[in-house]
């Protein structure tokens, strides 16, 4: 048995109501083989237990672990060569990126969340292409190893698309606007699906049976509405509910996304879903930056849960989510830095800081997120969305002690009211360099800002050394097809007119 007494100035149990948090001052957390016995006052619980260490003390703050509850990559796109772009061409210009080793990419992005304070991550991979001469049982079992060897809580989905890859229209009709040369370039470079939908769901399914501990989900994941057939989206949705796991999708990322609906369906790609019978408790859409009044309808009806990633929403020129109007219809939201985070790093507590600033609307007596709504979306409804909602995301008795411990020092110094809330502390003034310790399921994983389980220095140097080698033929022509294929993607995008519509929200008027 192991046992120890996690210590801080403050515990920031929970967040309760949406304006207030459950706070023990001078307070401590009690955790036996690697689950939560007793939070109290630290005098009281150090009289009463004996704790193999104590951890911690009066200069931290000790929070649940934090979840950023959608990713999809170590290494940047931007680290690999993407500046921003709209969301569309930037996917075609991504499609120019050098292979990375899957199993470093991930042990790397694992280790930079566990030091920004992280310890639960939902990863969606893309089904694109995987590495020369893997297989992909292999392949999709590393990135899971990964974060197997950090120590991280993973909920792991591979997406799929079948549809429309290149603009949100047929292949066929956009390639037959192209010239004929770049026509057998696409043919001859460009993966369209490279893994049917039936590998897909029978490789998910080998994913299920072999997951290794506790600490892994494995859900099944469409791309988007647009890029996925009736059909792809059936059958991901039957699989969701015939192995009983999280389902995750994209939805209405950019306006274009949207108007694609009006197009094909003469309503939302949200409300296509709801057609097929595809929403429910256990969905969770990353973005819904372009969600309309009936859509958020539809979200409240069906239970489906929606992860927020405010940063990538304004780099890509997606948009702003409307997440005071879902908030206050009482839709699960979480909170993912998805690959594109505001530092181009992985610091959940300054994309919290982004997410409560950007949504702060214009006018005095307009309620915006507090600190504690901030803080509950980044904590338990992370947890709800990965379904580790019953294990972790609020510090109480019997759940698993997933538990970060920020250093107050800088946070506080020289000077900070001491009547401010320490959760309004946090969200305004923290950030991933004053996580100091990182538990999950009681086990360290770093202290005082060092690892215990994964070596970096090898880590980044192995990444480095792999990446140092120049860029193989495969690598060369897709860069080269990237280049030649975007400016008639602009093209064709440019050709669409945006729709008007009354905003969710009014940040400045015109006229
Ligand atoms: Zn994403």
């Amino acid at each position: 048995m192991v046992s120890s007494l996690i210590r801080g100035k403050y515990v920031v149990c929970r967040a309760v109501g949406g304006d207030e948090s459950e706070i023990v001052t001078d307070g401590a957390v009690f955790q036996r083989d690697g689950e939560i016995v007793e939070i109290g006052r630290y005098d009281d619980l150090k009289s009463r237990h004996q704790p193999d260490e104590v951890i911690g003390g009066p200069d931290f703050v000790v929070i649940p672990g934090l979840i950023n509850a959608h990713h999809h990559t170590g290494l940047t796109p931007f680290q690999l060569g993407s500046p921003d772009l709209p969301l569309e061409p930037w996917v075609i210009a991504k499609f120019g990126q050098r292979d990375v080793d899957p199993y470093l990419d991930t042990l790397y992005c694992a280790i930079q969340m566990i030091e920004s304070g992280i310890t639960t991550v939902m990863h969606n991979h893309a089904l694109r292409w995987f590495p020369e001469g893997a297989t992909l049982d292999d392949w999709g079992a590393s990135l899971i190893e990964a974060y197997e060897a950090s120590g991280m809580r993973v909920a792991f989905s591979f997406f799929n698309r079948d549809q429309n890859h290149l603009v949100y229209e047929d292949n066929a009709s956009f390639m037959d606007t192209l010239p004929a040369a770049l026509v057998n370039q696409v043919n001859d470079v460009f993966p369209f699906s490279p893994v049917s939908s039936a590998d897909h769901l029978d490789l998910t399914a080998e994913l299920i049976k072999r997951k290794g501990g506790d600490r892994v989900r494995v859900f099944v994941s469409a791309h988007n509405v647009h890029w996925c057939s009736d059909e792809m989206l059936t059958e991901v949705s039957e699989f969701g509910r015939e192995y009983e796991t999280g389902v995750h999708i994209h939805v209405q990322e950019t306006i274009y996304q949207k108007m694609y609906g009006t197009r094909y369906w003469g309503k939302t790609p949200l409300a296509h879903l709801n057609d097929l019978g595809f929403l429910g408790p256990e969905v969770s859409i990353a973005h819904g930056t372009w969600l309309s009044e009936s859509d958020i309808d539809l979200m409240v009806q069906t239970g489906t849960m929606l992860c927020h990633n405010p940063s990538s929403n304004m780099r890509l020129s997606s948009g702003v989510a409307p997440i005071n109007r879902l908030l206050d219809r009482g839709v699960e939201v979480a909170i993912g830095i998805d690959e594109a985070g505001i530092n181009d790093d992985n610091d959940l507590l300054q994309e919290m800081r982004l997410a409560q600033k950007i949504h702060r609307e214009p006018g005095v007596g307009v309620a915006n997120p507090s600190s504690h709504r901030i803080f509950d979306m980044a904590t338990r409804a992370g947890a709800e969305v990965t379904f580790f909602g019953n294990q972790v995301g609020t510090l109480e008795a019997g759940k698993r002690a997933d538990i970060v411990l920020l250093d107050l020092t800088r946070i506080s110094e020289p000077y900070l009211d001491p009547d401010t809330n320490i959760v309004d502390a946090i969200v305004y003034r923290g950030k991933g360099t004053d996580v100091d310790t990182v538990i999950v399921d009681g086990e360290v994983l770093m202290r005082g800002r060092e690892l215990t389980r994964v070596n970096k220095g090898e880590v980044h140097a192995g990444l480095k050394a792999s990446l140092a080698k120049p860029l193989q033929p495969h690598e060369e022509r897709r860069v080269e097809l990237s280049n030649t294929l975007l400016p008639h993607v602009n093209r064709w995008f440019a050709n669409w007119e945006l729709e008007q519509g009354e905003p969710h929200y009014r940040y400045n008027a015109r006229g």
